[in-house]
């Protein structure tokens, strides 16, 4: 379905973000992945799909290397027709403790990167399928992209700010053939999760086991992760024909976390 196509993920040597890629290519677009840590295996798993694959190691905390990234993504494959801001970190203190730098690298990593990506990546969309329009813009938003919890005050600001951001991108391009949409997930057991988990275990004097099934409890009647393979669904969901008036949804895949 999106053979041709080219998506971008940030965030995609682990976690959500790879699971998107994946998907995205099964259904044959070529990626450019962008993350830390291991870059050759998720490289080598996307390659067997028989796509193309390429890799910038933009920080997208800094605008200059976001500018440096869709410039690299243009010239290995023309243009970005699917943008996923996926790259996201946490922070979890009460308000009068947080630092102010990590107040700062949550908001610039979670919120600002996706405004960079965004702006860069439009007028390419808006020029293709000979003036249309073309393109899907995903944001990883979150189950706190639409309710609170405490101890995470600037990563649930970032994600209501994504959620924001995505209307206003979609109204303004409403008339186009260029969508964008969020996704809210709920837990998904990623390092991002496991951390929070290890954490909890720890303070607690509890089991891992144990500690998993605490913070699934508290907020998922489900009792259950959402998979990375899950949100892919969706993703190929929103790029698909069927999608193309889906415009500007926070759509929450999160065991009925905020339905309560
Ligand atoms: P993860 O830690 O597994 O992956 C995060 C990815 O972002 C990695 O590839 C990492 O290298 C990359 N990254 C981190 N800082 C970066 C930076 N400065 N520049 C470039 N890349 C950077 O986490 P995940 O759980 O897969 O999270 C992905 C997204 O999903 C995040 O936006 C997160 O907020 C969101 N999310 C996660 C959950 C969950 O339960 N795991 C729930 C809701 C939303």
């Amino acid at each position: 379905m999106l053979k041709g196509k080219t998506a971008l993920v940030t965030g995609s040597t682990s976690g959500i973000g790879l699971g998107i890629a994946k998907a995205l290519a099964a259904q044959g677009a070529n990626i450019v992945l962008n993350g830390f840590g291991d870059v050759e295996g998720p490289k080598a798993e996307i390659a067997t799909l028989g796509v193309q694959v390429a890799y910038h190691g933009a920080d997208m905390s800094k605008p200059a290397d976001i500018e440096d990234m869709m410039k690299f993504a243009a010239a290995q494959f023309g243009q970005v027709d699917i943008l996923v801001n996926n790259a996201g970190i946490q922070h979890v203190a009460r308000i009068e403790n947080f630092p102010v730098e990590k107040w700062d690298a949550v908001i610039a990593i979670n919120l600002s990167s996706a405004f960079h990506a965004t702006r860069l990546a439009l007028p390419a969309m808006l020029a293709a399928d000979k003036g249309k329009g073309w393109g899907r813009i995903i944001n990883i938003a979150s189950a706190h992209g639409l309710v609170g919890s405490p101890e995470k005050s600037a990563y649930v600001a970032a994600k209501h700010g994504i959620v924001g951001l995505t209307k206003v991108t979609a109204l303004e391009n409403a008339t186009t053939g260029v969508t964008c949409n969020a996704i809210c997930p709920g837990w998904v057991l990623t390092p991002l999760v496991q951390k929070q988990v290890d954490a909890r275990a720890a303070a607690g004097g509890i089991s891992i086991d144990a500690a998993t099934q605490q913070l699934l409890g508290e907020k998922e009647p489900s009792l259950q992760f959402t998979t990375p393979e899950e949100l892919g669904a969706l993703a190929v969901f929103f790029c698909s024909p069927a999608g193309n008036n889906v415009r500007g949804v926070a759509w929450n895949m999160d065991g009925g976390w905020v339905a309560q």
